[in-house]
């Protein structure tokens, strides 16, 4: 890839340009659909053991 600052030919996996010191802005990591199953599962749990506590009090 090619730096955006000074356009040298840097590596693909490069951390930052050793031409300029331009830092390659990191990939975000991929996003796991899980924690929103997780919640939901969680959150209606929660919401029947809250209706079953309300009826036994
Ligand atoms: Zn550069």
């Amino acid at each position: 890839m090619k730096c955006k600052k000074c356009r040298t030919e840097i590596p693909e996996d490069a951390q930052f340009c050793y031409h300029c010191g331009w830092e390659v802005p990191q990939e975000p990591p991929p996003k796991k659909s899980l924690p929103l199953k997780a919640i939901a599962i969680g959150a209606a749990a929660l919401f029947a053991l809250i209706a079953v506590w309300r009826i036994a009090a």
